[in-house]
């Protein structure tokens, strides 16, 4: 028979005649098996990037109903959604894992679910993300990003993480506007000329791009950094993707 972790908690206490600690630790965070001895010395662990997202729906109450619910693929779900008008909805707390990005990769994190929050943008994919929600975006990622510690540039995209599969957000989403906020990963004013023996698919792997298959990988760095979906190498590419590379390069690491 399955005891709730209460009974379980109250018999750990009469065993070790141990008459603390249960009322201001859930005994979910205590292994029964170890003596607890608390050290102040901690926070919260949480995600360590924020993967956005558009919804590609009519309206954000649709998207909420597929995101309580599941879509054609099986049950799904984001910890935010962002309303065209701004209206910002939590679905799933920030310690707990949301189903929304799949089969996908970044760096050498391959469960991005586990590594991340997901933020779904009402958008249905050919509109402009309005301004309203792009303002309630920027609070919230200041907000996480100061909450989990989570360096301010490993904010990505859906069709980042998992290049063959998904396009979101498109072409349209105003990453350089959130690039003058102080979030994501963007090229400097002026580039400097690629030395000589740059090799750019070097430097897409280092940013985090999965190059299992690369046309695809090419395409998703246009849609993000470029504006379109060529999935071909253009010219501009070399300069933009060294800068990309020393800035990573230069970034102090997290505390
Ligand atoms: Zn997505």
């Amino acid at each position: 028979m399955l005891r709730t972790p209460s009974t379980k908690c109250l018999l750990l206490l009469a065993m070790l005649s141990v008459l603390t600690a249960c009322a201001s630790v859930p005994p979910a965070a205590r292994n029964p098996l170890a003596d607890w001895q608390p050290s102040p010395n901690r926070n919260e662990r949480g995600a360590q990037l924020i993967v956005l997202h558009q919804t590609e729906m009519e309206s954000a109450a649709a998207a909420l109903l597929t995101l309580q619910t599941r879509n054609s693929g099986g049950p799904v779900s984001s910890h935010y959604l962002i309303g065209d008008d701004g209206h910002l909805y939590q679905l799933v707390a920030d310690s707990e894992r949301a189903w929304h990005a799949g089969a996908a990769r970044w760096g050498g994190i391959s469960d991005l679910n586990s590594a991340s929050i997901g933020i779904e943008l009402d958008n249905d994919g050919a509109e402009p993300f309005s301004e309203a929600q792009i303002a309630t975006l920027l609070v919230l990622l200041e907000d996480i990003t100061h909450r989990f510690d989570i360096p301010r540039h490993l904010i990505i995209g859906h069709g980042d993480v998992a290049p063959p599969r998904k396009n979101d957000p498109s072409v349209r989403f105003p990453w350089q506007r959130l690039a003058e906020a102080g979030f994501g990963l963007w090229p400097r004013e002026s580039l400097a000329p690629a030395p000589a023996g740059f090799d750019p698919w070097a430097a897409l792997r280092l940013i985090g791009y999965d190059l299992r298959d690369r046309p695809a990988a090419v395409r998703a760095f246009h849609r993000h950094y470029r504006g379109n979906e060529d999935d071909q190498w253009q010219a501009g590419d070399e300069e933009l993707l060294y800068d990309l590379q020393q800035q990573l390069i230069e970034a102090p690491p997290v505390p």
